[in-house]
């Protein structure tokens, strides 16, 4: 079969590749890859700076956003043939640390997690995969082709769950939020927080374009340039591009209380000259938080599905702006004006 496959650390070896075909992994689902959708860690896998090939392998099947239908399922699993499906990115550490031993394996303590199609283990990009049940997420059938959002959906879900959490320390109230980056992780962000009743801001240097339409359709507030130069005080600041400068000008938006995500990461950007005293002072006299966050556990999967089941499907299909097949998948590589988020077609 053919797969989407990177030798990581060798940047420019993105291909298309003839991989055997799943074995009989007895216990697990046989899935027809549909779509798998691109994103920055894509990229960067692609680009030689991140990414791990499973133990004794020299390439990695790429693909995390992976959505297909199930061709065979065991008897007991909970899924039968047909049953539009996606896999959870994550797997527990073999130690396991705490966390992991709690089903919490966003949180690992020790870094010796896998990631399908980023650390260790083979990715969804290929026209078959297997799949644990544990691990499958049945994907609402009003969804369709949508269901390939999920797995970044997951990602602002739990962010916003620990917005919520860190939110219950004393009194807050959800009040207005600002959000840095209106690529999918943030249009994302953005719709779970309206969602939850923000009044959402959201700043990009693009200007005018699908990106401010899909802010705008949303209730949202679009602010193109700076976020350095937004007029506003956030309850809440979620960062989504990783950005050093971008993540200083966005915490100075914070009020007293706020609470500030972090959700993206750069493996490179200009040196910043940040003052961590004043940072220090700021933080301490206004009780800020400011905290990091990756990778989804089982429930913001299930989180993630009803916040997408609950959306309008035609704001949704606007974040999927091109779809290349299987054969060319490696233009998904590439960003095209007005891309927001690229998917591939494994079936093309
Ligand atoms: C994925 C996460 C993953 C992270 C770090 C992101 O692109 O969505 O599931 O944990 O990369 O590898």
């Amino acid at each position: 079969m053919r797969a989407m496959t990177v030798e990581p650390g060798q940047a420019g070896s993105a291909a298309v590749d003839e991989v055997p075909d799943p074995g009989d992994l007895d216990g697990t689902l046989l899935v027809r890859g549909q779509l798998v959708g691109v994103c920055g860690t894509d990229r960067e896998i692609a680009e030689g700076v991140y990414g791990t090939p499973p133990d004794g392998e020299r390439r990695l099947v790429l693909g995390h956003e992976g959505l297909g239908e199930v061709v065979s399922a065991p008897p007991g699993s909970g899924f039968s043939a047909g049953d539009p499906v996606v896999g959870i990115v994550r797997r527990p550490d073999p130690v396991p640390c705490p966390a992991c031993a709690a089903g919490d394996w966003d949180m690992c303590r020790n870094g010796m997690y896998t990631e399908r199609g980023i650390v260790g283990r083979d990715g969804y990009g290929s026209e078959l995969w297997r799949l644990e049940p544990d691990y499958a997420i049945g994907v609402p059938a009003t969804l369709g082709d949508l269901g390939v959002l999920l797995e970044p959906t997951s990602v602002l879900a739990k962010a916003w769950e620990q917005v919520d959490r860190i939110s219950e320390r004393a009194f807050f109230v959800p009040g207005r939020a600002l959000v840095t980056g209106a690529g999918p992780i943030g249009l994302m962000a953005a719709l779970l927080g309206v969602q939850r009743g923000y009044e959402v801001h959201v700043a990009d240097h693009t200007t005018g374009g699908p990106k401010q339409d899909l802010v705008e359709a949303l209730g949202a507030h679009y602010h193109s340039g700076d976020a350095a130069d937004v007029d506003i005080e956030a309850d809440v600041v979620v960062e989504c591009t990783g950005a050093g400068s971008v993540v200083h000008a966005a915490g100075r938006k914070l009020t007293s209380g706020g609470i500030m995500c972090l959700t993206g990461i750069m493996t490179s950007s200009p040196t910043l000259d940040v003052d961590a005293t004043e940072m220090n002072r700021a933080m301490v006299l206004q009780n800020a938080v400011v905290f990091g966050s990756v990778n989804a556990g089982r429930r913001h999967w299930h989180q993630a599905a009803r916040s997408l089941a609950a959306a309008d499907p035609a704001w949704l299909g606007g974040l999927i702006t091109r779809s290349v097949p299987l054969a060319d998948w490696t233009t998904a590589l590439y960003r095209e004006p007005d891309d927001i988020k690229v998917v591939v077609n494994l079936q093309a």
